[in-house]
């Protein structure tokens, strides 16, 4: 991981602006800063994406999202609301390889941020919701053997 970009500052070769750090995780501020306080929580792992943690490393790192949202809600009590976001693959927004969350605080509808939903519920019936369902499940059935 000679060349990832977290993992240097991870180990320090590259400067961060750190709020948390243990045995497992880091977390620092994202250079963009999206809206005011916009961090990101890091595995100190290596892992690329979502799809490589295995269930411990998911428990050690997901653990800490509460706090560091409380944390980011008493750090800026004027946020109306906190948008939590873990992009995986480039089509999916990824832009660094190292598995990251990012934790954006949110002051107003125009603050930087934007998501769009779109809703296609017209579009489904129970028939073909519950064949995706399926799909999922049986996955995840296959995901509890191995
Ligand atoms: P993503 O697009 O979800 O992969 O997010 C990567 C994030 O890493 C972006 O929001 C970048 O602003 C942030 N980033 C890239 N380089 C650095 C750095 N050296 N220090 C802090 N944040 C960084
Ligand atoms: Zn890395």
């Amino acid at each position: 991981m000679d060349n990832c970009i977290f993992c240097k500052i991870i180990r320090g070769e590259i400067p961060s602006v750190k709020v948390y750090e243990d045995d497992d995780v880091l977390a620092f501020l994202d250079i963009s800063q999206v809206t005011p306080g916009h961090t990101l929580l890091v595995p100190k792992k290596h892992v690329p994406d979502i799809y490589a943690y295995d269930t411990d490393l998911a428990t050690r790192v997901f653990s800490h999202v509460p706090e560091i949202a409380r944390a980011l809600k008493q750090a800026f009590p004027e946020a109306q609301g906190l948008n939590i976001c873990n992009n995986n693959g480039e089509l999916a927004y990824q832009s660094v390889f190292h598995s990251h969350i990012h934790f954006v605080p949110r002051y107003t509808s125009d603050d930087g941020f934007k998501m769009h939903w779109a809703n296609n519920a017209d579009q489904y019936d129970q028939a073909s919701l519950t064949a995706i369902a399926a799909k999922i499940k049986s996955a995840l059935a296959k995901e509890e053997v191995e």
